[in-house]
């Protein structure tokens, strides 16, 4: 087979590069190892459960997602948060903690000690750090509001967003724009408070996902894709006069002027290691460490907790084993069948990778037990499944950036050949596509400039 353009993953990434190149004109081929695209986002129907095997929520902050969703026909689709949504939890002590869901929330819950409070107070009167050095987000938030606003409410949310660890991301990487409020206002909390007044950031109005789960882009995006070809693993990659061969293996071998590859890291990792040692080194670099989750369906009058909330986030200091729970029959109306209520835990990432690779039936006992007591559940549930993710979410750590220029680099080193994902502008589903558009404009490029020069050159012999 002969293409433009061979997209080696059908995740998010892999698929909306192929839609956008598909709509300039190009011919390409999807290439995904598993029987279905979508890689992380997936949605299952359980015996009318839906469980979320990855992303549950879209950024609705992020016009591009919205974009996304108008341009693929399924903005009619959408479904916003739940009127139930009224309060985020975390756990405290083993039990669970309500903080209102606005931006004085954590100053009017109980959640922090009065000192703790009082030094968070005091960020607009904390100088700007030094211009030039790179912080993790443990060192930056600590200096800027001390030490138990990082412990207590950063790093939970750090290890429930990103599967990390405070004391490993690196600040500019992961929270670009909390810097650049601090570059603007001079302070985080005073840009916060501006940017709050100017336009409402609340949780409940940019959070969405689709009726029928995030898996109605996976499944939008393939039906725009004109070439998809499943079951098929990309073993290996090399250079020819023309462009680039793609070893399908048993599936034959395809030939393209351009490759995009769109797996996880340490898989691209292992297909530029015949092409680009370098770029094969800084993927290898990035950690990807193990994510399970643990879906669990009950009867409501099983559960006595109100739900009423997105879910809960633990810090690692309450060892608690998840980072952090979903309610998700709450988040999305018709998430469950009448009369029950479903909720996904998250087990792993940086933390404790060790217990993502617990086998079903542990990571289903330690989920219903830290569940049955933090939420008050009785008997067994309804539904329980299981989904390991051997390979979770890329760290973004300190010299997360320069490892992305080497990366980046890659089709200066290699014309022709292009890396996409998760692991350059952020790990949403929002970055991904973001990310997806910038490389499709890229391989649009480099495929005009390469005809360009051949219609030069054919043109020149003419004359000859
Ligand atoms: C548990 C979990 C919860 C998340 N929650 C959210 C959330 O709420 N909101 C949000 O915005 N984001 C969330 N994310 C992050 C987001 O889902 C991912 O970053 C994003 O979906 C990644 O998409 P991708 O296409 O880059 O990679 P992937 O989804 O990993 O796709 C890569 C694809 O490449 C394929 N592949 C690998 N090797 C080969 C090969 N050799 N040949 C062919 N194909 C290959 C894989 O099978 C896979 O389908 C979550 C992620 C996880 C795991």
């Amino acid at each position: 087979m002969n293409v433009d353009v061979a997209i080696i993953g059908g995740g998010v990434s892999g698929l909306a590069t192929a839609w956008e190149l598909d709509a300039k004109g190009y011919s390409t081929v999807v290439l995904e190892r598993q029987v279905r695209t979508g890689g992380h986002a997936f949605s299952e129907n359980i015996s009318g459960f839906m469980m979320e095997h990855g992303p549950s929520t879209i950024n609705a902050f992020d016009p591009l997602a919205q974009n996304v969703s108008t341009r693929l026909g399924i903005l009619s689709d959408q479904a916003y948060l739940g009127d139930g949504v009224k309060q985020r939890y975390l756990v405290d002590n083993g039990m669970l903690k309500a903080i209102p869901i606005h931006p004085f929330g954590f100053m009017t819950a109980n959640y922090m000690s009065l000192p703790g409070r009082l030094r968070m107070m005091m960020e607009p009167f904390v100088p700007r750090g030094k211009s030039g050095t790179e912080e993790t987000i443990q060192d930056y938030i600590t200096r800027r509001f001390g030490s138990e606003f990082c412990e207590r409410i950063i790093d939970p949310l750090v290890g429930g967003l990103y599967a990390g660890r405070a004391s490993e991301l690196s600040m500019p990487s992961v929270f670009p724009k909390m810097l650049a409020l601090e570059e603007k206002y001079g302070s985080v909390a005073k840009g916060m408070l501006s940017k709050f007044f100017k336009g409402g950031n609340m949780p409940s109005k940019r959070l969405f996902s689709w009726n029928g789960g995030i898996g109605t882009l996976s499944r939008a995006l393939e039906a725009h894709v004109k070439n998809v070809q499943t079951g098929v693993t990309v073993r290996s990659i090399r250079k020819t006069k023309t462009g680039y061969q793609v070893d399908c293996g048993d599936r034959g071998p395809i030939q393209a002027k351009s490759v995009v590859i769109a797996t996880q890291p340490h898989v691209a990792s292992g297909l530029l290691s015949t092409v680009d040692v370098e770029g094969a080194e800084a993927a290898h670099s990035i950690s990807t460490p193990p994510l399970a989750v643990v879906f669990l369906g009950y009867k409501r009058e099983q559960v006595s907790h109100p739900l009423d909330g997105l879910g809960f986030l633990a810090a690692e200091m309450e060892n608690i084993g998840l980072t952090g729970a979903q309610f998700s029959s709450t988040m999305f109306p018709g998430r469950a069948p009448s009369g029950c209520v479903s909720i996904t835990a998250y087990v792993g990432g940086a933390r404790h990778p060790e217990l993502a690779r617990l086998p079903e039936q542990d990571l289903l006992q330690l989920a219903q037990k830290r569940l049955g007591s933090l939420l008050g559940i009785q008997g067994e549930p309804l539904v329980a499944r299981v989904r390991h993710w051997h390979l979770g979410l890329p760290q973004y750590q300190l010299g997360h950036s320069t490892i992305v220029q080497t990366l980046e680099d890659t089709s200066q080193r290699n014309p022709g050949l292009f890396l996409t994902g998760n692991y350059f502008k952020g790990p949403s589903v929002a970055a991904c596509l973001g990310k997806a558009q910038n490389t499709s404009s890229s391989v649009a490029e480099f495929l005009k400039s390469s005809t360009d020069q051949q219609d030069y050159f054919s043109g020149k012999q003419a004359c000859n």
